[in-house]
């Protein structure tokens, strides 16, 4: 069995139902949610004119393997009516793997530790209040320190 962390966002529509919804699909088709993060409420990264994100990762124990989780994570995206017309546009929700154990995943579908993760609060916040000590197999840092050290200055907030 892998841990594994996801990212749940959404920025448009009831954002609370989407988030509650992709945690009933994930537990359907992939694993049972084993712990969640608060939700977060957070300035839009990248296209900062977009609406707020609501995000959250959650843990789940699976024995599938990572493109497996990553085929069943589209499947549930296109069952939520995710409306994507451009690189970071709105959409109902995202689910990105952030970390599938310790794993190192870099090929054309997948990167995992997911790229973004260290460089973002809105993955950081959320991640570091369930999992500070969890160390990132590519920087070799806690997550706790790898907040500490971040710039990103984007609003997060605790919901
Ligand atoms: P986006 O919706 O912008 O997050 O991009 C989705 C695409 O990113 C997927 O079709 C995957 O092939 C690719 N991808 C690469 N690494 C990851 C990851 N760690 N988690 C989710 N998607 C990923």
């Amino acid at each position: 069995m892998n841990t594994v962390f996801l990212l749940l966002g959404s920025n448009l529509g009831n954002r609370h139902f989407y988030m509650h919804e992709a945690i009933k699909l994930i537990e359907a088709d992939i694993a049972p949610v084993l712990k969640t993060s608060s939700v977060y409420e957070t300035q839009s990264w990248g296209k900062t004119d977009a609406p707020d994100y609501l995000n959250q990762v959650i843990v789940i124990e699976t024995g599938f393997p990572a493109h497996e989780i990553l085929r069943r994570i589209l499947g549930i995206e296109l069952v939520l009516g995710r409306v994507r017309e451009e690189k970071w546009g709105s959409r109902t929700i995202d689910i990105d793997i952030l970390f599938y154990g310790n794993d190192i995943i870099d090929d054309q579908e997948l990167t995992v530790p997911h790229p973004g993760l260290h460089k973002r609060r809105f993955v950081l916040e959320p991640l570091a209040e369930i999992a500070p000590d969890l160390t990132h197999p590519v920087i070799n840092k806690t997550i706790l320190m790898i907040k500490n050290e971040l710039k990103d200055d984007l609003i997060v907030k605790k919901l």
